[in-house]
């Protein structure tokens, strides 16, 4: 089946260029010129992946990101035009999975949607994690709300569960404290930064005392964490 592409995209000649782009390459093309109906077509319509500009007509990009996010793990790649709107992405603070700045070419962007669908397959989230969820490295079972490690069950408390299943299910992302707390705290308002750090020492450990000749666990100073790809 083609993989879906959704471009939100209000300039007519670089929706043009890059849906032809994409087609040739033999993806499945949607297109909005506005941002606002994106939330509807989700809600009827599973994306694989989303090419989203920032500078939209009715709403910035990068609010109709945080709205995405909140229901769908959907794979997003901005379009920009400017370097500060870079910074803000780089940050990942909005759960960006890539961007582009323009002018950019259609094939660099299809270059780049390439590798954010391989990624994403390779962490096997593109489908409904239902049961038992399989890695080579860490096998999550949803029913018992249990992660073996190098087939040894860890003893994880709550969150620090939430924290290594949601490490597993994207390899390679970099998740910030902040969205972390988003992810996994019933209120996040209630905790503090700190409190990622410490969950993440703990779940380090844990690993460590399992299989102590590897850290899966990568810190990006100032940024976050993520677990290494490819386990
Ligand atoms: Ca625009």
């Amino acid at each position: 089946m083609k993989p879906k592409i959704l471009i939100v995209e209000d300039e007519p000649t670089i929706v043009d260029s890059i849906q032809y782009a994409l087609e040739t390459d033999g993806f499945d093309v949607s297109c909005l010129s506005s941002g606002i109906p994106v939330m509807q077509l989700l809600s009827g319509k599973n994306m694989d992946l989303i090419i989203l500009d920032i500078g939209l007509p009715d709403i910035n990009g990068l609010e109709l990101c945080k709205e995405i996010r909140k229901l769908y793990t959907v794979p997003i790649i901005f379009l920009t035009a400017r370097a500060d709107e870079v910074d803000r992405v780089v940050g990942l603070e909005i759960g960006a999975d890539d961007y582009v700045v323009k002018p950019f070419s259609p094939r660099e962007l299809t270059a780049r949607v390439k590798a954010v669908l391989r990624r994403v397959s390779n962490s096997k989230t593109s489908a409904p994690l239902a049961g038992a969820f399989q890695s080579k490295t860490f096998q999550i079972d949803e029913s018992k709300r249990r992660i073996s490690y190098f087939d040894m069950p860890l003893e994880l408390s709550r969150y620090e569960y939430k924290i290594l299943k949601t490490f597993i299910q994207r390899p390679g992302r970099v998740y910030t404290r902040d969205q972390l707390m988003d992810l996994v705290w019933d209120e996040p308002e209630a905790s503090m930064d700190r409190t990622v750090d410490a969950h993440i020492k703990n779940i380090r450990a844990k690993l460590k005392s399992i299989n102590s000749e590897t850290d899966p666990i990568v810190t990006h100073r100032g940024t976050g964490y993520s677990l290494k790809e490819g386990l």
